[in-house]
């Protein structure tokens, strides 16, 4: 366990001065430039080129600033040292690079270390770092908030606020990496799209950050797992892809009637859509399907359940995460017995579905899955969006 304690609220002044006017301000000033974050690494080269071609600079002032970027971390422009004043000036005429600010960490007495970030519009995001015995795997967000409304999931019982720009994604991997090697010692080795938000609706971004982990700062996409809770259009267009990054479906019930009561996505894009399109997924060279399957008591943990689950896991090779349910303060439920689980895993095996039971981590700080809401710092409650 950490033997510092990093607990650091974002004081109410600078909260303020976030949400009014200097908020808008910023936003104003900067939306004009390009930010450097944002570019898939062939974009990245080529707005480079040309703007140091227009300076008159040597080309490898575009690789001095590609290193900065993907393997100094840097968190702005005036970190590239390397480079000489006048031309770090140039930049920033030219282009923004995304900050975040570290509103608040917390870390759990597990290792698990929940960061707060805050934007610059004054809109706050959650991620995580979770460290096992071979991993330090970071869960990032893709939205603030999210539309999709699960019952389960306390980031869907805050609503919508914005989508995350691609710069926004990304730079939750460089600062929590920086943090990690600085505070930890060791680096991010997995990335999981599974914390505030849902990937594939904010499609144009999330496809850009893949680019950018996988071939800026070299996150092997077999590290790299997008968890969806079944936006089809989405998991077609990950299928058509050329790169193995994971797909994990947040699936939770095996029969439609049942997940529609959890997911009300499931009108909109039922289980059998879902499915057709997870085949495609699976017969594209080699890609992984995992099912997240948040096992709450006497709601979703019924025996019956097992046979349609085998079925539907066999269909495309998918291997199953049994989540024992994170409770959250909207309603009474519970996760379910940890021997009703265990069985469920084991009858899974049985018939040749891999499974596993997924450790909760970071309860404490309210950093386990479904249980990031990060305008609860601001705002106590909010009503449930009809
Ligand atoms: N929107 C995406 C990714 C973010 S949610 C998705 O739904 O897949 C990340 C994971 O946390 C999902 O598998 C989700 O179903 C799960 N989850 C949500 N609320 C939970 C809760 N209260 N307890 C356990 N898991 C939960
Ligand atoms: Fe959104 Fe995923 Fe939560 Fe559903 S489970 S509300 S899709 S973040």
């Amino acid at each position: 366990m950490l033997s510092w304690v990093a607990k650091l609220s974002l004081p109410v002044e600078r909260f303020k001065k976030h949400m009014g006017f200097s908020a808008h301000h910023s936003i104003m000033s900067k939306r004009s430039n390009t930010d450097l974050l944002s570019l898939p690494p062939e974009d990245l080269a080529r707005a480079l080129e040309k703007h140091f071609r227009q300076r008159d600079q040597p080309t490898y002032r575009i690789d001095q600033v590609r290193r900065w970027l993907y393997e100094g971390l840097s968190g702005s422009i005036d970190e590239m040292t390397d480079l000489p004043m006048s031309e770090r000036d140039a930049l920033k005429d030219s282009f923004i690079l995304t900050e975040l600010e570290e509103a608040r960490v917390e870390v759990s007495q597990d290792g698990t270390v929940k960061h707060l970030w805050c934007l610059s519009d004054g809109e706050f995001i959650e991620s995580v770092l979770i460290p096992t015995r071979k991993r330090l795997t970071l869960c990032i967000s893709s939205q603030a908030g999210c539309a999709m409304g699960c019952t389960f999931c306390a980031t869907g019982w805050g609503g919508f606020q914005r989508q995350l720009t691609t710069g926004e994604i990304v730079s939750q991997y460089s600062a929590s990496r920086r943090w990690a090697e600085h505070h930890l010692g060791t680096t991010i080795s997995n990335i999981v799209y599974m914390g505030m938000g849902e990937p594939l609706s904010n499609r144009k971004a999330v496809h850009d950050s893949l680019s950018i982990l996988n071939q800026g700062y070299a996150v092997g996409a077999r590290r790299i797992t997008v968890s969806t809770v079944g936006v089809v259009p989405g998991i077609l267009e990950l299928a058509e892809r050329p790169e193995q990054f994971r797909l994990a479906l947040s699936l939770h019930a095996p029969i439609s009637e049942l997940r529609l009561s959890l997911i009300p996505l499931e009108k909109r894009h039922p289980l059998p859509e879902v499915l057709s399109a997870l085949k495609r997924f699976n017969q594209s060279g080699g890609k992984r399907i995992t099912f997240e399957y948040t096992m709450i008591r006497g709601v979703n943990d019924a025996l019956e359940l097992i046979a349609p689950l085998v079925e539907l896991a066999r269909s495309v090779e998918a291997y199953v995460n049994l989540i024992p349910f994170n409770p959250i303060p909207y309603q009474n439920w519970e996760p379910s017995e940890l021997h009703r689980i265990k069985n469920f895993a084991k009858n899974l095996n049985k018939h040749g579905v891999p499974a596993a039971i997924r450790e909760t981590r970071g309860r404490d700080i309210d950093a386990a899955c479904g249980q990031l809401k990060a305008h609860a710092l601001v705002q106590l409650e909010k009503p449930r969006q009809s």
